[in-house]
């Protein structure tokens, strides 16, 4: 019997690589041994703010196409590229997905959002209103919550789950030990989801591939927007079934080709390739992504994946419940481990918490490309 593919994409916001590898992080760590991890470089065809580059892990694109160049506009452009879960639903009808962020323009029509076309469920408060780090963590173990309820008890094909608070952190107070505290925490809120997923009744008759992703790094005194090793510096975590051995090389947009591989359905017109597909160079990119300046070429449907259904945002949906977390994808036909919460590798494992470590900060909102008018979401993420 063939063993289901299942997905899970976890999005943190604005966690430099050197202070991931500073954090006692064991979810990451984990999926780290299982498969990858790997520093990625924002492409040139981005710029270090939150909107473009979650916009690109959303549906394998660079702003050249989805036109999403801040945080405070939804271009019409962007319409044109369904993001991942939508182009699996409309191949593989009948497939559940979800969307879950903290920070509300991922998933719902918001500032420059969706950046996720088929939008998802938000926390019932705004994080950004207060934009402090206790907001932050709040509306970060809700998502938390609310995923690892769904990722446990349902069946759900494919995932984004999104936590802003390291980046807030940041931007509020730099990048000190307040920032690695943040990042411990949302390693926390990973763990979660992973041992929910391990949870999963049906777990040994599945097979799972789990990715992490930050969109970009910080200046050291908080901050982002341009072009310095800190701020471009971004990294990929990946494991499971669907990830090759000896991978050199990986790109925000590769996340979109990699979720739809793993179901067998070929991306289409995305800029990316599926992971291992992509030699290490010295940008780390592919040669037709070296050009120097985007083809503009005519934006192309991502996917068109019509009559597909959407998950509409929910605010606050009924907070499920329990949690879990991602394993590693281990060969089919054996069991699989899934990260711990225990910070000793190979070891045993811990119950999930669901609430973030206390005494952590926040995240701050990031640059608003372009001067809006919902003055709310001009904060620079
Ligand atoms: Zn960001």
């Amino acid at each position: 019997m063939k063993r289901e593919p299942h997905v899970l994409v976890v999005g943190i916001d604005g966690v430099r690589y050197d202070s991931l590898l500073s954090a006692a992080t064991p979810a990451v760590d984990c999926i780290a041994r299982g498969g990858f991890l790997l520093p990625v470089t924002v492409h040139p065809r981005n710029v270090t703010i939150s909107g473009p580059v979650w916009a690109t892990v959303a549906t394998g694109v660079y702003a050249d196409r989805h036109k999403v160049t801040g945080n405070s506009v939804h271009p019409p452009e962007l319409a044109d590229f369904q993001d991942f879960t939508a182009v699996l639903r409309a191949s593989r009808p009948g497939s559940r997905t979800m969307i879950a962020a903290s920070w509300l323009p991922v998933a719902a029509p918001t500032a420059c959002g969706p950046l996720f076309s088929s939008r998802g469920w938000v926390p019932d408060k705004d994080p950004e209103e207060a934009n402090d780090g206790g907001s932050w963590a709040s509306a970060d173990d809700a998502v938390a919550r609310y995923a690892a309820g769904r990722l446990e008890k349902e069946d759900i094909s494919a995932s984004f789950v999104y936590f802003g608070q390291a980046d807030v952190e940041a931007h509020n107070n730099g990048t000190g030990s307040g920032y690695v505290l943040a990042i411990q925490n949302c390693d926390m809120r990973l763990m979660t989801l992973l041992e929910a997923i391990k949870a999963r009744p049906n777990r040994r008759n599945e097979v799972w591939t789990i990715i992490v992703v930050t969109d970009h790094g910080h200046l050291d005194a908080g901050g982002h927007g341009g072009w310095s090793e800190e701020e471009r510096t971004a990294w990929i975590a990946a494991c499971g079934a669907s990830v090759p051995e000896d991978v050199k090389a990986v790109d925000h947009a590769d996340i979109f080709t990699q979720v739809l591989a793993a179901f067998g359905v070929t991306a289409g017109a995305a800029g990316g390739v599926p992971f291992g597909a992509r030699c290490a160079g010295p940008e780390q990119l592919a040669p037709e992504q070296l050009a120097p300046e985007p083809p503009a070429r005519s934006p192309v449907p991502g996917t068109p994946a019509p009559g597909t259904a959407e998950e509409l945002p929910t605010r606050g949906a009924a907070p499920g419940t329990a949690e879990e977390l991602p394993t590693r994808g281990a060969a089919p036909g054996t069991a699989e481990e899934l990260p711990t919460r225990s910070a000793a590798p190979g070891t045993a494992e811990e119950l999930p918490t669901r609430s973030a470590a206390p005494g952590t900060a926040e995240e701050l909102p990031t640059r608003g490309a372009a001067p809006e008018p919902p003055a709310r979401t001009a904060a620079l993420r």
